[in-house]
């Protein structure tokens, strides 16, 4: 079986489009990790709504807009 340029050409472009697929439902699997982690070291400031992300450990974590204290692990709807 011998193939036309068009079939080569559309074999190619199939060929690609499912890689280019399955590369993007594969990093946003990992990606969907990478959130579920670093959600834990995600701040929103109490005060000033100020949101950055620490890698420390400590419990109390200063907002580095406005300096005001934020503890670690609080829930947001228990203010
Ligand atoms: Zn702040």
């Amino acid at each position: 079986m011998e193939l036309t340029l068009a079939e080569l050409v559309l074999t190619v472009v199939i060929g690609s489009g499912a890689v280019v697929l399955f590369c993007v439902v594969v990093s946003r699997w990992q990606h969907a990790g990478v959130e579920k982690k670093s959600l834990e070291k995600r701040f929103i400031c109490r005060l000033c709504l100020h949101g950055w992300v620490d890698e420390g450990n400590d419990r109390i974590v200063r907002c580095p807009e406005c300096g005001a204290k934020n503890e670690r692990g609080r829930s947001r709807r228990l203010g």
